[in-house]
């Protein structure tokens, strides 16, 4: 059995949903700190400064089909990309769903190969500023610039689609263009677009698609982006199973006010709930 849980996991079962750290920023190209967010994020989420209910007036504190499993043991670098497919593969094995917390966007790619052993058929929409599908980026392949293009590669997805990208490089062109990936440009955005997707829905957010003012507490500050309210109406406005999440790239040590990791909770509150179907 997999040993790297700091829960049970045995105390996850079909149909729930697993809340799972994976506190690593070792392919990081700018600055570390993401591999401090689950535990920020965990703090923040069980603080007194606000409950347990979605906007819709669900409350998760009244539902028990999600569970904190703790962190996963990252030992290093080297490591990591089979460790989080473990892990994952561990959870999704016994029936559960995933909404993990990064880390670096590197982990998404690991997360996706557990996914496909489970989904023949996964739609990604990615919530970020970057398109990250560097081919690689200095000189690693696995760095959190190209873990989109390592999933196209492998043909782990069959459609991505990307909203907020707005630094995009003739380089990534080429390979949207060469993965037949689907980019939203934030200024061709329109409120009210409606997102539909028909295969089960994989959702990975990169904080940095936030406006900067919304939330700071990213690596690369990238301005122009989503207000908080703004990505939790497509969210909320979804129409597809969500069958699994991420959110990655909170940077705690960029965020001494702690309002990113408010947003951050709140977003894992919305995501839960709409993976819940409540
Ligand atoms: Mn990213
Ligand atoms: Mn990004």
């Amino acid at each position: 059995m997999f040993k790297g849980f700091h829960q049970d996991i045995n105390l996850i079962s079909s149909g729930m949903v697993g809340i799972l750290g994976i506190p690593f920023d070792g392919f990081s190209s700018f600055l570390r700190g993401a591999s401090l967010a689950p535990a920020r994020i965990r703090e923040t989420l069980y603080s007194d400064s606000s409950n347990m209910c979605v906007e819709s007036g669900f409350c998760l504190s009244d539902d028990s089909r999600w569970i904190d499993l703790g962190d996963l043991v990252i030992k290093n670098s080297t490591e990591a990309i089979r460790q989080i497919e473990a892990g994952c593969a561990a959870v999704l094995g016994r029936g559960g769903l995933l909404l993990t917390l990064g880390g670096d966007h590197s982990i998404t790619y690991p997360i996706l190969r557990a996914y496909t052993q489970k989904f023949a058929h996964i739609n990604i929409l990615q919530f970020d500023a970057h398109a990250d599908l560097y081919h690689e980026y200095d000189g690693n392949k696995y760095s959190h610039a190209c873990p989109f293009a390592r999933i196209m590669e492998e043909k782990l997805a069959d459609r991505l689609v990307q909203v907020g990208v707005r630094t995009l490089t003739p380089h990534l062109v080429q390979q949207a263009s060469r993965f037949g990936v689907e980019i939203v440009p934030i200024d061709r955005w329109k409120n009210g677009s409606n997102l539909t997707f028909s295969d089960p829905v994989y959702l990975s957010f990169d904080m940095d698609v936030l406006d900067p003012a919304f939330a700071p507490g990213v690596s690369h500050h990238e301005p122009g982006g989503f207000s908080t309210r703004e990505v939790l109406e497509i969210i909320q406005s979804l129409k597809g199973r969500i069958v699994g999440a991420d959110i990655v790239e909170f940077n705690p040590v960029r965020d001494p006010t702690g309002v990113t990791g408010m947003v951050a909770v709140k977003l894992l509150k919305e995501i839960l709930a709409k993976i819940l179907g409540a």
